[in-house]
């Protein structure tokens, strides 16, 4: 009997567990449901909807080697898709639907719509946990609770971790081509001012690999090393891959174990360390589900929903555009808007400038940043900039607010990268670039600080104080 399976955020088809158990039980059909104003509404960009686009033509070309055709349904949201999905199973003849599941609040509702409209008809669902080790509510606290901090998550995501959930599923062998069924062409979508290049953002599983083979020959062993410094290539560079499913979870930590003596949790420190950042992946998806809220736009930390955020139109104007005179955030920004991806460690500086410095509401630098990112995703947007401004889980203590120059002194020592975003710099002397004084802004036209640290660092301590 015919199998559907519809492929999401889990572009691939080595290690991808619906694929994997829908062809063992017949020839596979595959579906991607193509609702990009959906994604729009989600806040999603246009750089990650044409790797999103071009992710999806990968698949269908991997898909066609194993006779496994891609069939394509457009719609404008999800509300549609429980009957457009029932229609093309039974106009195939599919009598199972298979998928792997996801965990923002609106996709699982979806998911139950789907899934109870296919059940009505009396058509099979086969639901997967693929996207992270432990379906969620699985791994709780001692006292049965969704986990709000990494440290003990972490430990007991090692402790608990089995090899059931680390083993990996090859790609199905060729099926038998058919002979009625043909894939759709491929999406033709223009996604607007999408400024990466197809050429650095190569879409698909092949690309993920090469990239994660690259990084684990060169890079891992001295990832605490380099990772901080945005100047140096020195972390994977996955995650827009990671995001969108194109590799999976399984593939990066089983390799990166491969090189470290079988270990996850010990061994090489940078190994350890690189797969504890897919570690804090899933804990964020853990925490989409255990904590509904955050996906409603609501603080983690309830009373934090009542701070008196600055509403200060031109401030953030100057933040997005990268002009706020502290030259490590504005060599950041303009990272984020000209390449469509930023460094963590400036992910972390900017949130915290302007969720600290300019006291204006997180939620518009996070809705910003997924506008952009290439590897924009809720689960990980949503907690980085929830740590940041200090409303999250286990975030960062409110008084602790990062002195955007002494950053920039600490990881962009020579400010190298400060010179590649912010051009008006270059040419000055490498230790003024990490604050240039009023007479070099003068001559550059680079803007002199639009804050004092300490008066904005004071305001900040004052209005989070104002809270408790
Ligand atoms: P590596 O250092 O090679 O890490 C490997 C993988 O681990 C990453 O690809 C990613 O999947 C995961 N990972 C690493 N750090 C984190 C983290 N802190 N939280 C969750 N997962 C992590 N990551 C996203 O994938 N999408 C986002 O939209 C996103 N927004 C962020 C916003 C803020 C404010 C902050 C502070 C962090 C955000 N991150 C996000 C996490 C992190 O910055 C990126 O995952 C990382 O920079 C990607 O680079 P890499 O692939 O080279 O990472």
């Amino acid at each position: 009997r015919r199998q559907l399976v519809w492929f999401r955020t889990d572009l691939r088809c080595e290690d991808n567990t619906a694929l994997h158990h829908a062809a063992q039980r017949g020839p596979v059909i595959g579906v991607v449901c193509w609702t990009p104003h959906q994604w729009q509404r989600h806040g999603h960009g246009a750089n990650k909807l044409d790797f999103w686009r071009r992710g999806i033509i990968a698949l269908s070309e991997y898909l066609g080697r194993l006779n496994i055709p891609l069939k394509i349904i457009r719609a404008e949201g999800f509300e549609t898709l429980p009957d457009q999905l029932l229609a093309l199973a039974e106009t195939l003849e599919c009598d199972a639907l298979h998928f792997n599941d996801e965990y923002g609040l609106n996709e699982r509702r979806r998911d139950r719509q789907i899934s109870e409209r296919f059940h009505h008809q009396a058509l099979e669902v086969h639901r997967y946990t693929d996207q992270i080790a432990f379906t969620p509510g699985s791994l709780l606290t001692g006292d049965g609770r969704y986990y709000s901090v990494f440290t003990p998550f972490y430990k007991s995501w090692l402790k608990n971790i089995g090899a059931d959930q680390l083993q990996q599923f090859d790609a199905p062998e060729a099926q038998p081509a058919f002979d009625d069924i043909t894939s759709d062409a491929p999406i033709e979508f223009d996604a607007g001012n999408v400024v990466i290049d197809a050429n650095d953002w190569p879409a698909g599983e092949e690309a993920a690999q090469d990239r994660l083979a690259r990084f684990l020959q060169k890079r891992a062993h001295h990832y605490d090393e380099g990772r901080d410094f945005p100047a140096m290539t020195a972390t994977s560079g996955l995650s827009a891959w990671l995001a969108l499913g194109m590799i999976s979870w399984r593939q990066c930590i089983n390799a990166a174990a491969a090189r470290n003596g079988g270990h996850l949790g010990d061994g090489d420190s940078n190994l350890k360390s690189w797969i504890s950042e897919i570690i804090w992946r899933e804990f964020y998806q853990h925490v989409l589900v255990g904590f509904p809220r955050v996906n409603c736009h609501q603080p983690f930390q309830e009373h934090t929903g009542a701070m008196a955020w600055r509403e200060n139109e031109e401030d953030f104007q100057r933040w997005c555009e990268g002009n706020t005179g502290y030259p490590l955030v504005d060599a950041a920004m303009r990272q984020l808007t000209t390449t469509g991806w930023m460094h963590n460690r400036l992910r972390m500086v900017t949130a915290m400038f302007l969720s600290k410095h300019l006291l204006i509401d997180w939620r518009r630098g996070e809705a910003f940043f997924l506008e952009h990112l290439v590897d924009g995703e809720l689960g990980a947007n949503n907690g980085g900039w929830q740590w940041a401004a200090s409303t999250g889980t286990d975030a960062a203590p409110y008084f602790r607010i990062f002195n955007p120059t002494t950053q920039a002194r600490r990881f962009d020592p020579e400010g190298i990268f400060i010179a590649k975003f912010v051009p008006e710099l270059a040419n000055v002397a490498a230790k003024r670039r990490h604050a240039p004084d009023a007479a070099t802004c003068q001559q550059t036209g680079y803007p002199v600080p639009m804050v004092d640290h300490r008066a904005a660092r004071q305001r900040a301590l004052e209005a989070f104080k104002a809270l408790s």
